[in-house]
This record gives structure tokens, sequence and C-alpha cells, in this order.
């Protein structure tokens, strides 16, 4: 297992974490033995956003002693209303659900207290302009929640949300296809119900990068969630690629985003955690999710996707890594500093470029790399 730091919380999380969604009605035995293998595999972080009493109660019960051992991610308006799944802003409701998650979990904490699905600006202000707000700030002053987080499936809105700097880690969709689809959170939630269409991919979404550039200046840690695309991805009936992408390569695209502390998994069964982390067992060759991206590469149009496809360069200049800092400081302002930071990590710099050009032929999305040491060079 590998870890990584959540933002800047002072958590360390496994790059794959656990998503429960799926344990959502299963029989206690599925929910033990699949908390227990995570566990086992070095597992550290779950997602439980589910409002059910029950799966809420068993995964209280598998964790049992090893609680502590695991970062919940809990949502606060999570609710079921009628039995139906239901997001509200009413403290009461609210309240409720997230006392009764304490109670069923068998814990007085939960470690990511979650602003939950925040999608437009109406509900952006439902929740940042509102008693709910309050009641947060009030859970995390009380200590029942250690930190606050936020989900959204919107660019946009996800933005407006790490720049309060309320919130300390983020959930979010991350994938290769979403990054391509246009800007139009709609047209996700299309493709996760009716597949994706090779035609409905029209170009990396600039606001996509920059939130993620954006929560990696303000030390806000990603976790994901879809990053199969709700199993289509991996579907050769869905793909929107040449041929369905791999597990691997769906994980590693996801962990090679800025920002990206962990991906969660949506698991039911030992085999599946095994799966999951498969991942640390891959090769290079594996995780190249470039492969998937054959005959898409023009849409990507120069941009740099950190996927080291480039490598190995003779004056041993991590160029990802260089890119990641550069596309960074381009936000200007203030970013130019953490990008700084990042850049006086590297052990080589962008400066001690020959300009072989042998990582250009490499590259499979034209991005122009001379240029660009050249620019970094320039600007650090
Ligand atoms: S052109 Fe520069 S960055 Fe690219 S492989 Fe050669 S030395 Fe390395
Ligand atoms: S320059 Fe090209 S090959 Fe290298 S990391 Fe960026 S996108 Fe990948």
């Amino acid at each position: 297992m590998q870890y990584r730091p959540l933002g800047k919380t002072g958590l360390s999380a496994s790059a794959v974490g656990l998503g429960a969604e799926h344990l959502d009605k299963k029989p206690y035995a599925a929910v033990e033995e699949t908390v227990h293998a995570a566990l086992e595999a070095g597992i550290n972080i779950m997602d439980l956003f589910m409002p059910g009493e029950e799966v809420r109660l068993n995964i209280g019960r598998a964790l049992g002693s090893r609680r502590k051992d695991m970062i919940i991610q809990g949502h606060i308006g999570s609710c079921d209303i009628n039995d139906q799944y239901d997001r509200s802003r009413d403290v009461a409701v609210c309240q409720a659900y997230f006392e009764a998650l304490l109670r069923l979990m068998n814990t007085d904490y939960i470690d990511l207290g979650m602003i939950f699905y925040i999608d437009s600006e109406e509900e952006y202000l439902a929740a940042f302009d509102s008693p709910y707000i309050d009641y947060v700030q009030k859970l995390k002053r009380e200590g029942k929640i250690l930190h606050i987080g936020a989900s959204s499936h919107e660019p946009a809105i996800a933005a407006r949300m790490v720049e309060t700097g309320l919130i300390e880690t983020l959930m979010f969709p991350v994938n290769l296809a979403f990054d391509l689809l246009p800007p139009n959170a709609d047209d996700m939630f299309t493709a996760l119900e009716n597949g994706f269409k090779s035609g409905d991919l029209t170009g990396f979404d600039e606001a996509r990068q920059n939130l993620y550039r954006l929560c990696e200046l303000k030390g806000v840690g990603i976790t994901t969630m879809k990053t199969l695309g709700a199993g289509k991805l991996i579907s050769a009936e869905h793909t929107p690629f040449e041929k369905p992408m791999t597990v691997v390569q769906c994980v590693h695209y996801a962990l090679s985003r800025p920002a990206v502390a962990s991906t969660l998994l949506g698991c039911t069964s030992r085999k599946e955690v095994e799966s999951a982390v498969a991942y640390f067992g891959a090769t290079d060759a594996e995780k190249d999710f470039t492969l998937a991206a054959n005959g898409k590469a023009a849409m990507f149009k120069g941009a740099c996707v950190y996927c080291n496809h480039c490598q190995p360069c003779p004056a041993e200049i991590d160029i990802a890594k260089v890119h990641r800092a550069l596309d960074i400081a381009r936000l200007g302002g203030t970013a130019i500093q953490n990008a700084k930071a990042q850049y006086a990590a590297l052990e080589a710099p962008a400066s001690d470029c020959i300009e072989c050009g042998a990582c250009q032929s490499r590259c499979p999305f034209g991005v122009s790399i001379i240029q660009n040491m050249r620019e970094a060079t320039g600007v650090f």
C-alpha cells in the first residue's frame, strides 16, 4: 500500500480506499469480509455516504476495535425520506442523521465531515449561506468531525467551495473520460446512465484541470469517486475509447491528477478488494492510460496529463512534475509560491534540459516539452 498526504489535514490516506456504496443492503457477512480484507490490505480510508441504518451498523460492527485505523468520510445532509435516498440542508434533519451515524457506528467522531453533494449555485447558497454551515462548523468545534470536506460533481462549484478556505478535502469524480467531456455536468450523468459515446468527448475540460491545480495550491486533498466511470470505462460495450480501460489504468489516471490523495473503489468482497489493490503490483506498462486514449490524443491539445510516457530523460528531469509545477504557477497570483516549493523539491531543474528532443517524440499528446522547460526555467 502507498500512503499520501490528504491535503493539509495532517492525515495520511491509502492511495486506494474503499467506497462503501455497494455494501448497502448486503448481509453482514459480506460487509465484514470486505472491511476486514480492506484493513488487511492496508486500506485506511472509506467513504460512507449512505443514510441507511443497517449498512452503518454493519460497517461499525465490522470495524470493531479497529475503528481508529480507518479514516471515515461521512456526509452531513445525506438522508432518506420515504425510503428514498435524498439530501437535506435542514439542520434538524442533518443532525438526526449525523447523530445516528455516530451511534450506529459506535464511535464519537467522524474523521471527514463532508458537506454533501453541492452541484449548483442554489445548492451552494443553501449550504454556505444558511444555518447548515454553522452546524457543520459547530460539529468541528465539538470534535465530532475532525475535518470539513465537501463533495461535488461540478468543477466551478467545487472550486468555489475550495476558495472559501473552509474545506480541507474534496470528493470529486475523476476519470479520463470525464476530463474529456464537455464542461457540463449533465453530460457526465448521461454518460453514467447510458454509457459513454466516443463522439461525446470533446477535449480536455480546463475547468476540471484548474480545479485539480487549485486544490493542490490550497492544500485540499481530493478523494475520487467514479474512478471507473461506474464500470463503463472498463466495459467493452460502453468505453468511449478504442478498447476498454483496465482498473489499473483508471486508478493510475486518477492518482496522477494533482491533489488526488486516494481513489475510492466500490468493493463488496475480499476478491474485489484484492483486485483493487493489485494496482500496486502493476508494471509501468500496465499503468499506462495513454494506451486507452489512442485515437483521442488530439483531444489533449498539447496539454500535459502527467503520464510519464516521455521518460527517461538523459538529464534526469522529472518532466511530468516540472509540468505540474508549471501548470500551478500558470494559475497566477499566490499560486507561484506553492509551485516554487514543489519545483524546489525536484532533483533536476528544467534548466538541465539539453534539448535532445527524446521526450517529445515519446509524448503521445504533442506537448511542447522543450518550450515548457524553457518557460519553467524562466518562471522558477
Ligand atoms: S529534451 Fe530536455 S527534458 Fe526532454 S529528454 Fe531531452 S533533456 Fe530531457
Ligand atoms: S509531456 Fe507528454 S508524455 Fe510527458 S508527462 Fe506530459 S503528457 Fe505525458
